[in-house]
């Protein structure tokens, strides 16, 4: 018999994507062979995102996509959109399965269900969120050379604007020693970089009794993992403790994403964020004063009900000065069921373009002006698989990314580097160590 082929298609976040490699194993498992996205499928997984309106918009797509090239195919439709609107994805022609949160690592039996039942009409297993408590741990294997290890899931904050603990439940994660035996399997197949992620890492060990701190402690003993990284951590948990312990571990390196979302104190308050701005500059200093060199992101959302001129200004001039290295900006965009869809103040779509390229253009100048911070500095380098027109790239381990010709020795070996310029393309040249 032919085996049977499955495809992915993974839209959003780090999380998305290891859990989508997980269940890919399952698939695996089961005898089936994975190809690529828009290839003859007989079973294809979309795994659903529901952060912006694009997101929504991508899903559609992509399930139409596989429709049309196969036409014969299972769609199975999982991930937080389906968990919010399974009813509305179900109505999707050429949809046969949506999963929410507590179902989707049990693709594999609803399949054999479909088959056996031969429907014409998709099938539908949502569940009630507040009900979901079980935590699968994934991880991405080989999609990249970096592997995103899953250590939390949900989020018990409720910030004004976020549809994700209606997505993904409360926060939760596996004990201490469970998520340490999911980095040793990594560190089996030779994978040299770990992304920690989750919705709230910060909150890891909640359920467990446990702390973030001991964690990463644990961790940093794994054998074969050369780095770890903190994607992304909201201030108010990245505690002078983990900055501390970064700054002198084995392995974890000095890159920092930290969430802001607004620089304006009144901005962050209907936000229901849990901080003000000083927290956030405090943990940018404290970083900074014991990793000179560390690279810091921080995301920011322009638009949001009740951002003023003067708010907005506010927010822009207090990044100007703020010593972090590049911005995330999100254009805000209304998400039904949440609190932020009943303020005041709505801000024009222009105005929100406008705010939108004022910072993405002070993001470049920081990053640029970081990059030329390190030029005749010396790092290690992790390189990664793709090419493109005969060139690589790697990261350091402050994620400075560069460029060399292509060499297929170097992928996934780690090598000392000389950073010489800012190229055009804004990656760094490099001349190896000893060279
Ligand atoms: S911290 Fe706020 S924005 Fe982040 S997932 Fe939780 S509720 Fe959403």
């Amino acid at each position: 018999m032919e085996q049977k082929k499955v495809s992915f298609y993974t839209l959003g976040c780090k999380l998305n994507f290891a859990e989508t490699s997980t269940i890919s194993r399952k698939f695996t498992d089961e005898g089936y062979a994975r190809v690529e996205f828009g290839d003859l499928s007989d079973v294809v997984v979309i795994n659903t995102c529901s952060v912006t309106q694009l997101a929504d918009k991508k899903c559609r797509q992509a399930i139409s996509k596989a429709a049309r090239i196969s036409p014969d195919a299972t769609i199975a439709v999982i991930g937080c959109y389906s968990q919010l609107k399974p009813e509305e994805i179900s109505q999707i022609s050429g949809v046969d399965l949506v999963l929410g949160t507590s179902e989707k690592f049990n693709i594999i039996e609803h399949l054999k269900d479909i088959e056996a039942r031969k429907q014409n009409h998709a099938l539908v297993f949502s569940c009630e969120i507040e009900q979901v408590d079980s935590f699968n741990p994934s991880f991405s294997l080989f999609d990249r050379t970096r592997s995103f290890l899953k250590i939390q899931d949900g989020c018990d904050y409720h910030c004004s604007y976020c549809t994700i603990p209606l997505a993904r439940g409360n926060s939760r994660n596996n004990s201490i020693d469970r998520t340490l035996a999911e980095a040793r399997k990594i560190a089996e197949q030779g994978i040299k970089e770990v992304v920690l992620t989750g919705v709230n890492i910060g909150d890891f060990g909640k359920s467990t009794g446990e702390t973030f701190f001991d964690l990463i402690k644990g961790l940093d003993q794994i054998e074969g993992i050369e780095r770890f990284r903190i994607s992304s951590i909201e201030p108010n948990l990245l505690t002078n403790e983990i900055i501390q312990f970064v700054a002198k571990s084995r392995s974890f390196v000095p890159h920092f994403h930290i969430p802001l979302q607004s620089g304006c104190n009144d901005v962050l308050k209907l936000m229901s964020r849990r901080y003000k701005r000083e927290v956030f500059e405090s943990r940018v200093k404290a970083i900074k004063e014991v990793m000179p060199e560390a690279c810091i992101g921080a995301d920011v959302i322009v638009g949001f009900p009740g951002e003023t001129d003067e708010s907005f200004d506010d927010t822009y001039h207090f990044l100007e000065q703020l010593n972090v290295d590049y911005l995330h900006v999100f254009t805000y965009s209304e998400r039904r069921n949440t609190r932020a869809v009943a303020l005041p103040g709505k801000v024009a779509p222009k105005d929100k373009d406008v705010r939108s390229h004022r910072l993405i253009l002070l993001s470049e100048e920081k990053k640029k002006t970081f990059y030329e911070r390190n030029i005749g500095k010396e790092y290690e380098v992790l390189f990664e698989s793709q090419q493109s027109k005969g060139k690589m790239h790697g990261f350091t381990s402050n994620y400075i990314k560069v460029e060399t010709k292509y060499n297929k020795n170097l992928i996934n070996n780690t090598r000392k580097v000389k950073l010489t310029s800012v190229l055009p393309s804004g990656n760094m040249n490099i001349i190896f160590a000893g060279e």
